[in-house]
């Protein structure tokens, strides 16, 4: 026995003797963790099994005794202690005496041989371990002793334990790297595991230095011969290094970057990237990143990965401190997901995607771990909206149903036809009313789809039988839009047919209304008399009981929490809900996103719009849409203007709405009336500048993206947007949809904020189509689902791999989720024991995220 295992020996051995009660050394077993891995090296020990035994010394305070034992083993066997398993048994109720001598002659007071049938044939080791006992008591002591060497045949002891140690336990992270690496939300080596490198140099497409050709963006390794500092002129500094690669060498060069001097250290190899140019017909990388590369790390990885980092933290330092992480623990992550979903999805076990992840073997062999996470992201989450989806069907609502020919009636009274797509959203909420479970159903369409007269027919059907209904949008001005809407609708004779309500039936509740009129709504609505209330938060805000609410509608649905769809829906016992959206999903990830409800989409537009006309004008041609600005206002129509920006300062670059207002009204156009809103005033300011606008007080709006949201004035027919590389598709596309809504002819301008923008891909799609499903998979296309996943709806933000996942992954976790939850909707399989607990740790509270309704 080397010195260092006789060590540890005695000192495991005594603290077995005291009963695992952590006694045998001063300070906790824990304290070896700080000593033990320079007596490691002192004695040479594999580097690999440091910091997975600092990380069981160090958890050892936490475990119960039986599990104490587990670690000492399982520190031994790492360590090759040949007698390791004479460690004291568990003391169960009486203290076990154990002594080397009676253990030879431990005989069964029966004499019934050892190898009894219910437990296994115990090792030569644990032979030495038994002692004389009762009867009784040794069957309780060899189960024991049997689901010990089950634990201590597993890697660790308490796998889990370990991995949630915090990482201070590894060697070389100290308190302080454990404060950064806080900072990015890493505390145990769990978190570590799952800290992904945010690219990766692949140095097996290395080229070398006699391969570069001008103009290329490439990755070169070589080695630093020589730097220097040079004087230029009118006081600039230039840095240039000469380095070489057993083919050529290279010239780097950096004007007033001093600082490089610090940095570059001769004899030393870095990787360099950059564009490649030349001086004098020799290769030169003007401004290259370099960073210094791991020879070491080079020779056994071709792709090698770069992690996120935060201040004082090094990419090597923490490239090492993974390896050292990764090579342990990897391996000794459970896995959650069922065999066969594994097989089904052709996926990659966790441990072996984890090892991939941070040191990839191939770009296959990482491209397959990058897809078993974003699987188990959708996977997991996708079982959580399920899950939510069966809780909200197995509510008891009021069944709705009306006649076919009421419905006939209602839609005769209507100004238009229906588009296909509205007929059929119609019957998709009729059918979901006439169930006794409530609706939970989200219209999506595109701006201008016509969404509001498919929810008034629905809440029509509700106010056919009797009850009442409440429609709730996020500003006052829509609020106001929807009252006059509805008031058409349903309280005026259309087209001979008599009108379902009467005026004083149907009201609006904002902010804005007096206090007499609000004391008239909370009477009505608690009495019944008003069947349909049009508001903004007022309605959930305010004091409000509905007599009986059976149907909720909540326009522009992103515009409103979670809470306050709950709050609203609270007015009554399981009311309808009906949510609508003007934000183009994608249909390949529709099912994902909208998992929990039920899905309608409009894709269809009115017949007889004109399709807006789009055009990119760059910043030096703006007179000629001032032009054309001046023409619209001429013929009496109206315009907007938006900036990217609210006033930000001298410095900030982009058009601030504020600043520009005032330049447009004095220099170009004095003779307008030029309003202007933007997101710092208050809502009521807003409301009252945009119903100013719809009276046609200004000619021209300008504003900052506020005017985003279903705002309707069918007099606007000129979009202007500035700066309009800096916003995304979706939102390009939700400014255009202001204009166009009348019979006029309409335009949208589309003014990058410079002329190098004109490639721009964004922009030139918008020029191709007005389809929002389109954009949308254009956007998908460009930017990933991230786009959609990520920064638009709230339950995804999470996510760190689905985003960059490809749609079909994304689907195919859905799918199986679904199948999962028609087997086994409460996951009590067996096989679905570490799925169940992933899933509770996915989702942690009650109905988290996710929850649309
Ligand atoms: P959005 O879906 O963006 O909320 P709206 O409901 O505000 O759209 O409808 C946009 C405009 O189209 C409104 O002026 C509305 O009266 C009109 N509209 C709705 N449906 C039809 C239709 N089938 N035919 C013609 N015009 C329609
Ligand atoms: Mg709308």
């Amino acid at each position: 026995m080397s010195k260092l295992t006789d060590k540890y020996y005695k000192i495991f051995k005594l603290e077995g003797e005291q009963g695992y009660e952590n006694r045998a050394v001063t300070g906790g077993i824990q304290r070896l963790a700080e000593i033990w891995p320079s007596d490691a090296r002192e004695a040479g020990l594999q580097e690999s099994l440091i910091p997975a035994i600092t990380a069981i010394l160090h958890h050892y305070p936490n475990l119960d005794t039986a599990n104490r034992r587990a670690a000492l083993l399982e520190v031994g066997d790492l360590l090759s202690i040949p007698n390791i398993q004479t460690l004291a048994p568990i003391r169960e109720k009486a203290p076990a005496a154990d002594s080397p001598e009676v253990k030879e002659t431990a005989a069964r007071p029966d004499g019934r041989s050892s190898t009894q049938p219910t437990a296994p044939r115990p090792t030569a080791s644990e032979k030495n371990s038994v002692v004389r006992a009762p009867y009784e008591e040794q069957v309780v002591r060899s189960k024991v002793n049997t689901r010990m060497k089950e634990i201590a045949r597993r890697p660790m002891a308490d796998e889990q334990a370990g991995l949630d140690a915090p990482i201070t336990v590894i060697r070389g992270v100290g308190e302080k790297q454990a404060q950064h690496l806080a900072r990015m939300g890493v505390n145990t080596l769990k978190d570590m595991l799952y800290l992904f490198p945010r690219r990766y140099d692949d140095y097996s497409r290395l080229k070398t230095i006699n391969q570069l050709r001008y103009g290329e963006e490439v990755t070169v390794i070589a080695k630093v011969l020589d730097f220097n500092r040079y004087p230029s002129r009118q006081g600039r500094s230039i840095v240039e290094a000469v380095v070489s690669d057993t083919t050529g060498s290279l010239r780097l060069l950096w004007f007033n970057q001093d600082f490089q001097m610090r940095y570059l250290r001769r004899g030393q190899f870095i990787s360099i990237s950059g564009k490649v140019d030349t001086y004098l017909g020799r290769p030169v990388i003007y401004f290259p990143e370099y960073e210094p590369i791991d020879q070491e790390q080079l020779n056994t990885n071709r792709i090698v990965p770069v992690y996120p980092l935060t201040a004082m933290i090094t990419q090597r330092w923490l490239r090492r401190t993974q390896f050292n992480i990764v090579n342990y623990w990897a391996a000794r992550v459970p896995e959650f997901m069922p065999e066969s979903i594994l097989n089904q999805a052709d996926l990659v076990s966790l441990n072996e995607a984890l090892r991939q992840i941070h040191f990839p073997e191939s770009q296959e062999a990482l491209a397959a771990a990058r897809r078993r996470f974003a699987f188990d992201e959708i996977f997991l989450q996708q079982l959580g909206i399920i899950r939510q989806k069966r809780q909200w069907q197995q509510l008891t609502g009021t069944p709705f149903a009306v006649e076919d020919a009421w419905l006939e009636k209602r839609l005769q009274s209507l100004p238009y036809q229906l588009t296909h797509a509205q007929q059929e959203a119609v019957a998709h909420i009729r059918q979901d009313l006439a169930q006794d479970h409530p609706m939970n159903r989200l219209l999506q369409g595109d701006v201008g789809s016509g969404k509001t007269v498919v929810a008034v027919l629905g809440m029509s059907i509700v106010i056919q039988n009797g009850a009442q209904a409440a429609l709730m949008a996020p500003t006052g001005i829509l609020a106001d839009q929807h009252f006059q809407t509805v008031r058409r609708l349903l309280t005026q004779e259309n087209n001979g047919i008599e009108p379902l309500l009467e005026p004083g039936q149907v009201r609006l509740l904002t902010g804005d209304t007096n206090a007499t009129d609000r004391q008239e709504i909370l009477a009505g609505l608690a009495s019944g008399y008003i069947k349909l209330i049009i508001g903004t938060h007022s309605l959930i805000e305010e004091p409000v009981v509905f007599q009986n609410l059976q149907m909720a509608v909540v326009d522009e649905q992103h515009r409103f929490g979670v809470a306050q769809r709950a709050a609203l829906r609270s007015k009554g016992s399981n009311p309808h809900l009906l949510v609508m959206t003007a934000t183009p999903i994608p249909r390949s990830l529709q099912l994902t996103v909208f998992g929990d409800l039920d899905l309608s989409v409009m894709d269809e537009m009115p017949a007889g719009r004109l399709p807006i006309e789009t055009y990119i004008v760059l910043p030096a041609e703006r007179e000629r849409v001032y032009g054309m600005v001046s023409k619209q206002v001429a013929k009496g129509f109206q315009a907007f203007i938006i900036y990217p920006l609210v006033e930000q300062g001298d410095k900030e670059e982009g058009k601030a709405a504020v600043e520009e207002q005032q330049r447009l009204q004095r220099e170009v156009f004095p003779n307008l009336r030029i309003g202007l809103v933007h997101g710092r005033m208050k809502p009521a300011e807003k409301d009252a500048v945009m119903l100013a606008f719809r009276n046609k007080e200004y000619d021209v709006l300008v504003s900052t993206s506020v005017v985003e949201v279903g705002v309707d004035i069918p007099n606007a027919t000129l979009m202007v947007i500035e700066g309009a590389d800096r916003f995304g598709l979706a939102q390009l596309h939700q400014f255009r949809g202001r204009v166009g809504r009348g019979s006029a002819q309409s335009y949208c301008i589309l003014i990058p904020e410079s002329d190098a923008i004109l490639e721009n891909e964004r922009l030139q799609v918008m020029t191709e189509t007005t389809d929002g499903f389109v954009l949308a998979e254009h956007d998908l296309r460009l930017r990933g689902p991230g786009d959609f996943l990520g920064t638009r709806q709230a339950g995804f933000a999470d996510f760190k791999m689905a985003l960059q996942s490809d749609v079909r992954t994304i689907e195919k976790a859905r799918t199986l989720a679904q199948d999962v939850f028609t087997q086994d909707a409460d996951l009590e399989k067996p096989e679905h024991a570490g799925l169940k607990q992933a899933v509770n740790i996915f989702w942690p509270a009650e109905n988290g995220n996710g929850d649309m309704s």
